[in-house]
């Protein structure tokens, strides 16, 4: 299915690559040098409105207006509302689209790097049992613009910080790893990541993105072929069919020895590793015969597996792994197939009460906001 038609206006422009841009703003009558000194407002500078850009000249600002439809001529969107981790090193933003739908957006502070969880849909149609947007339902797709957007308002946040430490002041890694099956709105997303690496704009390095999905066959295949410059991580949680269906009921379309063999063909055809994601789920899949199940399946792929504590939410009775129980885990995974591995810190966890205040506040009664806030943070990428 084709995303929606873009929302909030400036997905409009953030949504155009560099050249599509100067080609919309030569269609307009206007010079390259405006073309790239929109541009640098809306990917460089991160500029919030129109009136900010006031090195482009009046006639062709009055323009922009009047295209994007904006009487206030805002270029960023809509914060609904924010919350913050006691420690301050995670902050949790609503985003508002233009339709009104609530999309997260999360920025992460670590030693010497920033990273920004986006959301690539509002809701999810995967419908996996233990997580909070699947649990409240597919919404729409975000358009690329409103991707990329997410990032430039986290390098806007930090444009205007105060100096934090080194590698504090511009965003370096995205996880697409917020709302929503990246695979399942390829085109929007591979065009966001395009715009995201554009060296004249948000400049995010070679390999400092990393794409999450569930497992959808078709778009890791695609990928395989078009080697997109991203890492990717796919959502294992268990290593039988018959396990996997009880937590992700989209393996019943796309079966776990067709992701295996497309993981495979990934990772033949790139000569990259993947990282499999496993949501350790108190007595259910945090055994060491578990961890001897999922070595055996990736036996002779290039892997690291991220265990990551489960995230109680409201839609399902599940509780978190002990922290013992992944160590021992980690040992099986390290000791007898060599595999490494990592677990997944619980940072910013204590935010969770902030965001049930905003989803309140928001009226979205559906709106997953204690559990999914606390399931973003640890989901980092090794870097
Ligand atoms: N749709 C993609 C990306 C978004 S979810 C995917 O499923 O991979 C990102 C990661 O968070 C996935 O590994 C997902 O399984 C995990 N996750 C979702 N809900 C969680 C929860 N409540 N606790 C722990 N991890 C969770
Ligand atoms: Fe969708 Fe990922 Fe949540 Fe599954 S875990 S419902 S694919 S966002």
């Amino acid at each position: 299915m084709m995303p929606a038609e873009p929302d909030f206006p400036v997905s409009r422009l953030l949504g155009l690559t560099r050249t599509e841009l100067f080609t919309q703003v030569e269609s307009w009558g206007f010079s390259r040098v405006h073309a790239a000194r929109l541009w640098r407002y809306l990917h460089w500078e991160c500029a919030e409105s129109l009136g900010e850009m006031d090195a482009l000249p009046a006639r062709v600002r009055a323009r922009l207006a009047s295209e994007l439809g904006d009487a206030k001529a805002s270029v960023a969107p809509a914060v609904a509302s924010e919350s913050r981790s006691n420690d301050g090193f995670t902050r949790k933003f609503l985003l508002e689209l233009g339709d009104g739908r609530l999309i997260e957006t999360v920025l992460m502070r670590f030693s010497g790097r920033v990273t920004a969880c986006v959301s690539s849909q509002a809701g999810c149609a995967m419908g996996c049992v233990f997580c909070a947007t699947g649990q409240m339902g597919f919404g729409r797709h975000l358009h690329a613009g409103e991707i990329v957007a997410q990032a430039v308002h986290v390098q806007r946040i930090l444009r205007h910080a105060p100096a934090a430490g080194p590698g504090q002041h511009r965003l370096r890694n995205v996880v697409l790893m917020g709302m929503g099956e990246p695979l399942h709105n390829y085109d929007a997303v591979m065009k966001a990541v395009a715009i995201l690496h554009d060296p004249s704009g948000v400049a995010l390095g070679a390999e400092r993105i990393t794409l999450s999905t569930v497992g959808v066959v078709p778009g890791i295949l695609r990928m395989a072929e078009e080697k997109p410059p991203v890492h990717l991580a796919v959502s294992l949680h268990a290593a039988t069919q018959e396990e996997r269906a009880r937590l992700v009921p989209v393996t019943a379309k796309w079966p776990l020895d067709e992701l295996m063999a497309a993981c495979r063909v990934y990772s033949e055809r790139t000569g990259r590793r993947i990282f499999y994601e496993w949501t350790l789920i108190d007595g259910q899949n945090d055994s060491p015969s578990a961890a001897r199940a999922v070595g055996r399946l990736l036996r002779g792929l290039p892997a690291q597996v991220n265990l990551i504590p489960l995230n109680p939410t409201a839609g399902y009775g599940g509780l978190p792994g002990h922290a013992e129980a992944a160590r021992k885990f980690q040992a099986v995974l390290a000791d007898e197939f060599r595999i490494p591995s990592t677990i997944r810190q619980r940072r910013g966890i204590d935010i969770a009460a902030g965001c049930g205040q905003l989803a309140a506040a928001s009226g979205q009664s559906s709106f997953p906001h204690l559990s999914s806030l606390l399931r973003q943070s640890p989901l980092l990428p090794q870097s």
